[in-house]
């Protein structure tokens, strides 16, 4: 037995690294070497037994390994990672396990319990009310078991595994005019196995009603580890199995007398209206048992993974409606819009939600959702979303007018937008879908907009007057709220600002839970409507239900889970509301000097700590984050895993020591700093900054890998390779060498190093004869960037060639580095010298509102972006960044000024133009500027690919153990759409990386779009 000091919660089992183990500081008691599955030797660490759950820790893990295929994680950072949700909660768990299949459910759940240690169920992690934190075991089903086994487009089937995402079972679906009706705004990373979980609804919920609506039959795991098929059952089955000696026998044998007793409490006891997520469905299998059968699948929605763990669904589909029209009211008030929707009930739409001022203001503030305020109607203080469907367009757009009609007619709201067409509705849908994660981005440190009483709903008839009462209380307390909500079923999802790390909040926000529970009560409406119990709601069940529905709960969860395994505490027997809270557990952060700057309150903790674990970065088939977790299907590698990781760390009482640890680095090491999470997230949480600072201290500790500070000083690099042309192309050519470079620095063999031209851009910019046009616009300055400028002159030609017809004068700005190589690899000292070096360089001129422009978007927009966190009190820094402009932003005011005129007989008219944007591009400046351009070009028909990250992001893809990984990015999405392309498509891409990885992944040339715009101006035809 070793002796070892670690920096572990007392209590706790803890699994480190050696590395981990040498920084451990508390005292405690044994130590037990392993192997882990990927091969590495771990140091288990246990504290005093005592405090452990009984049979937690290396025993469990170590059985766990003996008979489950999937991964198993009982690490400190898999443990936080699995601690929380989109809740305000958190609870560690024991450990987490990846099953691989239904087996592996079973496993898990027989071996937990011969060690006396309950499992929960998890699909992606995005319940608002705290279901999936427990003190358990965690089956991850969304990794490995997420498949659709089978779609019956005739019977309008799907048999799916519980970890789908309901969006890649639409998209399956839809090949057949399909889809799954209950959509949740999390579609995109919400799994089936979580929507039957919590009964999820949605929007469309008025048409297509609650997962509890759709699900025909379930196989599950039982609380023994025994299986079971759930489905509607003749009293003749049910009976055959009650005969049986086994926990579903007993089920079967049970339930009809427990349903029997409390018949009469049951058809009274349940809220009237429909739109329930609360309590178990009683009254859903009372309504069976009634007509002859029991639908045991049905009860178990809802149950929130406290019965049984699905393994297996066999889920209704309907028909995909085939027009959708959108009308967007405008409304002066939040309850003038409420007010608006009986009319549109009146009209039968698919859906009518609400969004409120404090949503709109935080769309305007993010590139992604922009574009909404550029349509709306003066300054509303709130909108309603109607939404229509129909067989054909002309129905409905007859809803349109319908309801317009009607709204004029008693003059509700000021304004009715008319969103027809796909593209007029894209703006509209991203922002109502993201509408509660935008709210949640309006977090100030730990004040937050908090789940715990945004789930109630009424009949709509009596939104108006409950939504009234609801803001009186909320004013009586002083609580400002965030509104958004499905109003055509009465949801409300009201999320007022409350900060639990303050004295006195959390007894404030139980009063108002209270009191919203007695206002609920009195209007007949449900506390839960669709977000479930979790550990908000549970405790009111009581009082909600009454007192003989919540003890025939409490004797279904004995009957299904007679050792209280299933996710306990959930539902029945649950703690208080105030327990487990995340913020007001958590400590203050210990002081930590960055050399970066982290405006967040709380600096870089606080930085990590604006995830609210809301899952959007593990949606799959849009946008750009997260790419590697798109590839990996792995929590480690999302934004959520690697934010919570770093809070972790960095709530250690030596952070920086944490901050050097092998598994954080591990967790970091994936990110490719792409910076998608900066604009995607709706919290803004900038991963990109996080891994560089993060890394920076690793790198302290360790020490810099050589090849970090060979491309640290790419220019340098590229300089030397450039004024060795030829020979550098050759060497870089040479096999021998490459498998060298392989073996020595880490620089894959398999991928093509850039290759040098003959004439670098700044001797071609010297040697040029002047600009043809005079410079009317007066001074500009071009970043000679280190890569443009050494391997990829024609596109920094270009963009000179056509600023100079714009009437521009060009100055290259070619002294040194802008830094962004060296902050990728989180050498930040030398970035800040060379940020300062370059910002004494410019900041002159842009002062005097010169602008600077560059065709590279990582390295241009590292000006605009990092200067201020590497320069902080810098003055010149905000002037150099407010000058930074993308060159096709001025390019295209000189079009719209006529300064530059687009032939209609040009080389491109009559080309399909395929454009991949950067990643920083999209993330700091948009793509708006260079697509317009495009689309300027006569004849050239121009389509942006939402292909993700191309998986380059600069040295990452040429690092060897990055290399496959880079290049499934790549599979994703990217290379496919490029391949599908006819051959004479011509590909645009702003990144150098991208173009290189575009070339190296399908053989296509791609070039900067600016190149393709010079072409269409070749010869100077058009300019004047
Ligand atoms: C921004 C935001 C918007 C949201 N909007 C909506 C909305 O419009 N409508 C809505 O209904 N909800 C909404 N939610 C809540 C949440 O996204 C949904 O409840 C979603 O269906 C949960 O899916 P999940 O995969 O994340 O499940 P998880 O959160 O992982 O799990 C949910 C519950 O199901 C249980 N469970 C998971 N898998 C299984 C299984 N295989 N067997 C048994 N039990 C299982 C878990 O134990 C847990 O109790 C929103 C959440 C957020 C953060
Ligand atoms: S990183 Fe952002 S998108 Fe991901 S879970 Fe956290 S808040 Fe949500
Ligand atoms: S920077 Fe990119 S790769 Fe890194 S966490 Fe954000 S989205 Fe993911």
């Amino acid at each position: 037995m070793t002796r070892l000091t670690a920096p572990h919660v007392p209590g706790v089992t803890t699994i480190v690294s050696r590395r981990a183990a040498a920084l451990c500081t508390a005292r405690v008691t044994s130590c037990v070497q392993g192997r882990s599955a990927a091969g590495r030797e771990e140091v288990l660490v246990i504290g005093d037994p005592a405090a452990e759950p009984a049979g937690a820790g290396a025993e469990l893990a170590a059985a766990l390994r003996r008979v489950v295929g999937g991964e198993i994680r009982f690490d400190s950072y898999s443990r936080h990672l699995f601690s929380r949700d989109a809740s305000m909660y958190a609870i560690e768990p024991i450990g987490v396990v990846f099953p691989r299949d239904a087996d592996d459910v079973a496993a898990t759940t027989v071996t937990a319990a011969e060690f006396g240690v309950p499992v929960l169920p998890r699909g992606a992690g995005t319940s608002l009310a705290g279901q999936t934190v427990g003190r358990a075991v965690v089956m991850d089903l969304s990794r490995h078991m997420g498949g659709i086994i089978d779609i019956g487009a005739e019977q309008r089937l799907a048999r799916v595994q519980p970890g789908v995402v309901q969006e890649q079972l639409n998209l399956a679906a839809a090949r057949y005019g399909l889809v799954f009706g209950p959509d949740t705004s999390t579609s995109n990373r919400a799994t089936l196995g979580g929507m039957i979980g919590n009964n999820s609804a949605g929007s469309q919920s008025v048409r297509y009603g609650m997962t509890i609506d759709h699900v025909l039959a379930l196989d599950v795991v039982l609380s023994d580890g025994s299986r079971s098929a759930f489905g509607p059952l003749t009293e003749g089955e049910r009976l055959s199995r009650a005969a049986a000696a086994t926990l579903d026998g007993a089920i079967c044998r049970e339930l009809p007398g427990l349903v029997e007793r409390h018949r009469e409490a049951i058809a009274t006891g349940f809220p009237r209206f429909w739109r329930q997520a609360g309590g178990y469905r009683l009254d859903r299998l009372a309504g069976s048992a009634g007509a002859g059968g029991l639908d045991l699948a049905k009860f178990l929605v809802g149950s929130e993974g406290t019965l049984a763990t699905v393994v297996e669904a066999t889920v209704q589909l309907v028909r995909a409606p085939r027009f959708r029209v959108i009308a967007v009211g405008h409304f002066a008030s939040v309850q003038a819009a409420i007010e608006a929707t009986e009319d549109a009930l009146a009209c039968q739409p698919a859906a009518v939600e609400l969004l409120d001022r404090t949503i709109l203001e935080l769309s305007r503030q993010k590139i992604e959702y922009r574009a909404l305020g550029s349509i709306l109607h003066g300054d509303p203080e709130a909108l309603l979303f109607v939404t229509f469907f129909g067989d054909t367009l002309a129905e409905a757009v007859a809803g349109l007018d319908r309801l317009a009609e009607r709204w004029r007619a008693h003059g509700h709201g000021y304004h009715t937008l008319r969103a027809v067409d796909a593209t007029e509705q894209a703006a509209l849908l991203n922002v109502r879908q993201a509408g509660l994660g935008l709210l949640m981005a309006a977090s100030t440190g730990a004040r937050r907009p908090l789940a715990f009483v945004e789930d109630t709903a009424v009949e709509p008839a009596r939104l108006a007057s409950y939504a009234s009462r609801f803001r009186r209380i909320l004013d009586a307390h002083g609580l400002t709220a965030g509104f958004y909500g499905h109003c055509s079923v009465g949801c409300l999802h009201i999320r007022p600002f409350v900060d639990l790390s303050a004295p006195g909040q959390p007894e404030l926000m139980r009063a108002v839970a209270e009191e919203v529970r007695e206002l609920v009560l009195e209007y007949g409406g449900v506390n839960s409507s669709e977000h479930g119990d979790g550990l908000a709601r549970s405790e009111f069940n009581r009082r909600v239900f009454g007192d003989e529905l919540y003890a025939a709960m409490q004797q279904m969860k004995r009957l299904f889970d007679p050792g209280n395994r299933m996710n306990p505490g959930k539902i029945v027997n649950a703690p208080a509301m105030t327990d487990h809270l995340r913020d007001a557990a958590q400590p203050p952060a210990p002081p930590l000097a960055t050399r970066l700057r982290f405006s967040a309150p709380g600096g870089m903790r606080g930085a990590a700590d604006r995830c609210m674990n809301i899952g959007l970065c593990r949606k799959a088939s849009t946008g750009v984050m997260c790419p590697s977790y798109m590839a990996t299907r792995d929590e480690d590698h999302s934004t959520r895993g690697r934010a919570n990781a770093l809070l972790h760390a960095l709530s250690m009482p030596d952070p920086r020591a944490a901050l050097g640890d092998d598994r954080l680095h591990g967790i970091l090491d994936l990110c490719l700093e792409c910076k998608a999470c900066q604009s995607e997230c709706p919290l803004g949480v900038d991963m990109a900054a996080l891994k560089t600072e993060a890394l920076a201290a690793y790198q302290d500790q360790h020490g810099v890998p050589l090849r970090s500070r060979m491309f640290g000083s790419i220019r340098a690099l590229n300089r030397l390779g450039s004024a060795a042309f030829p020979l550098s192309n050759a060497a870089n050519g040479w096999r021998p060498a490459r498998l060298a470079a392989e073996r020595w620095l880490g620089i894959s063999a398999a991928r093509p190093l850039p290759r040098f031209q003959r004439h670098d851009l700044r001797s071609w910019f010297r040697r040029r004869q002047g600009p043809a046009a005079s410079a009317s616009r007066g001074e500009l300055i071009f970043l000679a960037d280190s890569f443009t400028t050494f391997t990829e002159p024609p596109a920094g030609m270009a963009a000179i060639e056509l600023l100079e017809l714009a009437g521009w004068r060009v100055r290259l700005e070619d002294a040194g580095c802008c830094g962004r190589a060296s902050l990728s690899k989180g050498l930040l000292d030398a970035a800040r010298r060379m940020a300062a070096g370059m910002t004494g360089r410019l900041a002159e001129a842009a002062a005097r509102g010169v602008p600077i422009v560059g065709v590279e978007p990582s390295c241009l927009l590292t000006l605009r972006d990092e200067y201020a966190a590497l320069l902080p009190g810098d003055p010149r820094v905000a002037a150099v960044a407010a000058a930074t402009r993308l060159p096709e932003e001025l390019l295209l005011e000189a079009v719209g000024a006529g300064r530059l005129v687009l032939p209609q007989d040009n080389a491109v008219s009559g080309r399909r133009v395929l454009f991949h944007g950067h990643c920083h591009q999209k993330a700091l400046a948009g793509t708006a500027a260079t697509t317009a351009l495009l689309h300027g070009i006569p004849g050239a028909d121009v389509v942006e690919v939402d292909a993700g990250c191309c998986g380059m992001a600069g040295s990452f893809g040429f690092e060897a153990e990055h290399y496959e990984l880079s290049m499934s990015i790549g599979e994703l999405r990217l290379f496919p759409a490029m391949r599908a392309e006819p051959e004479d498509t011509i590909i645009a891409a702003t990144g150098v990386s991208c173009r290189q990885q575009i070339a190296h992944g399908t053989g296509r040339p791609a070039r900067h779009p600016l190149e393709i715009l010079r072409q269409a101006l070749a010869g100077g035809r058009g300019v004047r």
